[in-house]
């Protein structure tokens, strides 16, 4: 008889790797039952299975060709987390733009892999509802997922927010944005999350107006823009 072990992994890593699990021998979502030898085995396999499923070639064209007024598909889901490919092929697309900006997020993210999912329940912070959001992955959720970031958005709420493929473009852009590169001194390259370049409440902005860099920063990116309204056509300059 085998010598099985059990072995624990974080709920995260097992949401992302092994869905529920059922048919992966684990008693419950965190918890994976295997001998030794056999858990690297079986996570490789699993994990390319996921990759293959992820990086299939099968559905890109039409989210690519998709109007930006359009609504974007939200998906029902019956587990916490899901493989969002179609999250994927969006970013892709995104990410391939030539414009300066992009140019920068791609010098960015270069080095870092970055795994696309639809969240069942997205949660509030500070009483607002947390439509989507990024995380680092660290320790055995990173070996695991084989990724080093998350980009969820939360099934729920969007499906009450009903995006456009314009504002799931912009969630995401969002969501990478956080994401920032260091270099040490001997030139290692890390990647982390950081904060927005600017946070304000607009009764602060109309007592002290832009009494902060940032905010004087953020006021000319506003005067730029205009009032840029996502469900207004014809409008993107981009396309
Ligand atoms: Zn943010």
């Amino acid at each position: 008889m085998r010598n099985l072990q059990t072995t624990h992994i974080p709920k995260a890593a097992a949401d992302l790797v092994f869905g529920t699990g059922k048919d992966h021998n684990m008693t419950d979502s965190s918890t994976i039952i295997v001998d030794r030898e056999g858990l690297d085995h079986l996570a490789d396999a699993l994990i390319d299975e996921a990759v293959e499923e992820l990086d299939g070639t099968s559905f890109q064209p039409t989210l690519v060709a998709a109007n930006d007024t359009d609504p974007f598909p939200i998906p029902s889901i019956s587990e916490p987390y899901q493989r969002a490919p179609e999250l994927t092929a969006l970013a892709e697309d995104l990410l391939k733009r030539d414009v300066q900006i992009i140019d920068d997020m791609n010098w960015t993210l270069k080095g870092a892999t970055v795994r696309y999912l639809w969240k069942q329940k997205g949660g509030s912070k500070r009483g607002e509802a947390r439509t989507s959001d990024v995380s680092r992955l660290g320790g055995l959720a990173r070996h695991y997922g084989r990724a080093d970031f998350t980009v969820w958005i939360a099934v729920d709420h969007a499906k009450e927010m009903k995006p456009t493929y314009k504002q799931v473009r912009a969630m995401i852009f969002h969501e990478l944005s956080h994401i920032e590169k260091r270099t040490t001194e001997d030139g290692e390259i890390s990647h982390h999350l950081r904060n927005h370049d600017v946070e304000a409440f607009t009764g602060e902005l109309e007592l002290f107006g832009m009494w902060r860099d940032e905010l004087r920063v953020a006021a000319e990116a506003f005067q730029q823009v205009g009032l840029w309204k996502p469900d207004r056509e014809g409008e993107s300059g981009d396309e």
